[in-house]
């Protein structure tokens, strides 16, 4: 008997419904009952949907309004005592208190907006951040060594109920014990968050308890770090844990996602759980351990389906890696997507757009479920029964293949016949600099911006009008060059050094390289929650990446011509524009980020023709990157930083390559990021004050460097003395011959008043810092 369940399901809705329902919200024109309503009938939708594809239970517990993790702090009634709640409040208040912040004041308070208004008044919202290696952010659980835990929402018993009445066979979704613990953060010096799990477990005996008084037979539990290396203390925690858990009588399926189990296979296998969910796409080179080792009365979960990205599976290889599993293992199976489908968008049907080929090549969330009907009904023995579902994938699979779209000779020859010393600058860094600096005679200390200017909503309703087809080429050109020559103006009026020309005609750095690229396309509506109410479209990388034609020359040599400073031309790098898309699953990844190195490489070989001196290409997600296991980073980072280096090393050594960094920290992988060998790197520290430079300065980072002075997330406009203070700072760790004076990060989302004050203020304290040094120039 093979069955087929999901770990999760995506919650915004076919058309974002969730989205739009919590804008409303938060906006107060809606109340808790209107959105609760939307919850509801979104639960409702979803689990038809799971029932339609004949999943033999559905998930309940998966939904939130802002995040599961959130969920969780609720349920276990751990928030944190800093919002103050007297508990008076409404559970929804509450949690959109601890998801968005407190007296939002000027501007949403977030983690990211370091204001001081906010940290005084001690309740800024929860801090964020990735969920593992995917896109989605979470809300950070947050412990001291008081920390107490009770079971303090009825919400998941309420959906468990929901669901029930609803007529549904549940299985539960709990994030588990030793996951929460590890992705939370201590609060105070001197505990650890791993003491607080013997104070946690009671309160999961009590869920347990109450989903199996309501009837449920299964819980899945997701344990996902049991896919980190994890310190021994956590590993030997599983077994008594799952000991405890276990009594309580409800049968556990125990999932585990994204990454191999490795050294915990075997653990995973013994706890005494009723299954285990392994991610045959993440974890593949476990599926023989785990079914040697899984003893044959306990179910195996099997993630097939890739959940992690949106391509069609291929049935046949799908069944060819099943069958001898199967076999193996000798108890009972299912079918599952490799992890929730959370991270994927809704469905198809939204995409009209797309043409028919392409369409028939990819799955959505509710098509990967219609996946997991046909494998189970062929692994009953029933193929007939879906014959035509079969014959339709094949063709597809074999179309997909086959199609001269997607393998390209040329893209693949260019890269064979590329020299070994492609990713190599002419010169060593040393040489280059003196030549740069006889060219460009900067003064010390030189100033300039990360890329964007306001975005505002002039600029953003000219680009949708050029879109719609309501302006014409030209009338947006021109409107695009006004902007360009006010950005150039006001730069040249502060005084800056290296001008850029303000990225106006950019919807998203991103987006807009890939709509020009070759082997990109962009879905209509194939949305996915990003974090909250906010969701992200990424493109779908399906085929070999060229560039057919230039695509900032125009604009950049536009801006240059207006002024006599040096004017940055600004680019994306190769794996910002890997990471942030749904890419191909037929190469390896290091080949598609190859590619797209060449296709931007072009790109700056051509903006030096043009007579552009300084190009920056920006690697925000470079850091993102890393595998989960540590043991995948020194082969992620090679090839990661080769394939940055062929963007970068098809100019002479007088053109200046710049790069930019920003969202984390970069203390761990200085090495590699100095084997970039980019002449001059921009990254964000003002935040942490300034204490990310002190590894730059241990490692004695060699090329030039550009520390934010300046924290962008605010518009708080910082003074000349806070900069100098910082600058100075700087000067003690960096060689001032090496500083350079910028923001933290691109001004797009700031408006201009506040960007000129600051601005001018940061000129001013570069000039100020610029008298007291003694720089050799
Ligand atoms: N050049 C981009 C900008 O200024 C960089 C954005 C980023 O680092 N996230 O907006
Ligand atoms: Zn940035």
């Amino acid at each position: 008997m093979v069955r087929t369940h999901t770990l999760g399901f995506p919650r915004m809705g076919a058309h974002r419904e969730l989205k739009f329902a919590l804008e409303k919200h938060w906006r107060g024109e809606i109340g808790a009952a209107a959105l609760e309503a939307v919850g509801a009938e979104l639960r409702a939708r979803h689990w038809s949907v799971q029932q339609a594809a004949a999943l033999d239970a559905v998930a309940v517990g998966d939904f939130a309004f802002y995040d599961h993790v959130a969920n969780h702090i609720q349920l276990l009634g751990c928030e944190p005592a800093r919002f103050g709640f007297t508990g008076e409040e409404p559970e929804l208040n509450r949690y959109f208190a601890m998801a968005r912040g407190i007296d939002a004041g000027d501007h949403a308070h977030d983690s990211d907006c370091g204001c001081d208004e906010n940290n005084a008044s001690g309740r800024f919202a929860l801090e964020m951040t990735k969920w593992f290696d995917t896109n989605y952010h979470y809300m950070v659980p947050e412990f001291r060594a008081d920390t107490e835990f009770r079971l303090a929402s009825q919400r998941l018993f309420d959906e468990v109920a929901q669901a029930t009445l609803a007529g549904h066979k549940v299985k539960a979704v709990l994030l588990g014990p030793l996951s929460f613990l590890w992705l939370g953060k201590e609060k105070e010096a001197g505990f650890d968050r791993f003491n607080l799990l013997e104070r946690l477990l009671p309160v999961y005996e009590q869920i347990l308890h109450r989903l199996r008084m309501q009837g449920v037979e299964w819980v899945q539990i997701d344990e996902p770090i049991l896919g980190l290396d994890l310190p021994d203390a956590w590993r030997h925690a599983f077994e008594p844990t799952y000991w405890r858990l276990a009594r309580g009588g409800v049968k556990l399926l125990l999932a585990t996602y994204f990454s191999p189990l490795a050294d915990n296979l075997r653990l995973a296998c013994q706890l005494p759980v009723a299954g285990l969910h392994v991610d045959a796409l993440r974890a593949a080179e476990d599926l023989v351990g785990v079914a040697d080792w899984l003893p044959s009365h306990k179910v195996l979960s099997l993630g097939i389906v890739d959940g992690r990205n949106i391509w069609r599976t291929d049935l046949d290889a799908a069944l060819a890696r099943l069958r001898p599993l199967v076999a193996k293992h000798g108890g009972e199976l299912w079918l599952a997507p490799s992890c929730s489908l959370l991270h994927l968008p809704y469905s198809l049907q939204a995409e009209a757009g797309l043409d028919a080929e392409l369409k028939s090549w990819l799955a959505f969330a509710v098509e990967k479920l219609s996946e997991l009907r046909v494998l189970q009904a062929v692994l009953h023995g029933k193929e007939s029964s879906v014959d035509a579902e079969l014959l339709d994938s094949r063709s597809a699979v074999a179309s997909r293949r086959g199609s001269p779209r997607v393998n390209r000779a040329a893209v693949a020859a260019r890269l064979a016949d590329a020299e070994p010393r492609a990713d190599q600058r002419g010169s060593g860094f040393a040489a280059r600099q003196q030549l740069q600096r006889r060219r460009f005679a900067l003064p010390s200390l030189p100033t300039t911006t990360i890329g964007s200017f306001p975005q505002t909503a002039d600029i953003r309703a000219a680009r949708a009008a050029f879109k719609r087809g309501q302006l014409d080429e030209a009338q947006y050109r021109a409107k695009m060059q006004a902007e360009i020559t006010l950005a150039v103006r006001k730069q040249e009026a502060l005084g800056l050094d290296v001008l850029v020309h303000g990225e106006a005609e950019r919807n998203d750095m991103v987006e807009y390289f890939g709509e020009q690229l070759d082997g990109f396309a962009f879905t209509a509506n194939g949305w996915v929650q990003s974090y909250g109410s906010r969701c992200v479209k990424p493109p779908l990388i399906y085929g070999d990446v060229a560039r057919p034609r230039a695509m900032t020359v125009d604009w950049t040599v536009y801006a240059q011509s207006l002024t006599r400073k040096p004017m940055k031309g600004m680019l994306t790098g190769p794996i910002t524009i890997l990471q942030w898309s749904f890419v191909r699953d037929d190469q390896a990844r290091s080949t598609t980020a190859r590619q797209i190195a060449w296709a931007i490489r072009d790109e700056v070989v051509d903006l030096e023709r043009a007579g552009i001196g300084i190009i920056q290409i920006d690697e925000p997600a470079i850091r993102e990157g890393l595998p989960l296991r540590h043991a995948g980073w020194k082969p992620y980072l090679a090839w990661a930083t080769e394939a940055f280096r062929i963007s970068a090393s098809g100019v002479r050594d007088e053109t200046q390559i710049h790069t930019h960094m920003c969202y984390s920290e970069f203390n761990d992988i200085l090495p590699e990021i100095a084997a970039m060998d980019a002449d001059v790197i921009t990254i964000e520290t003002s935040r942490s004050d300034m204490e990310l430079l002190q590894g730059f300065g241990d490692f004695k980072y060699p090329n030039e460097i550009g520390p934010g002075v300046y924290d962008i997330h605010s518009p708080r406009v910082p003074t000349v003395q806070q900069m100098v203070a910082l600058l100075e700072k700087a000067a003690h760790v960096i060689a001032p011959g090496q500083l350079w004076v910028n923001p933290d990060c691109g001004l797009k989302t700031r408006g201009w008043p506040e960007t000129e004050q600051a601005l001018a203020n940061m000129v001013q304290a570069a000039k100020a810092v610029r008298a007291t040094l003694a720089v050799p120039t």
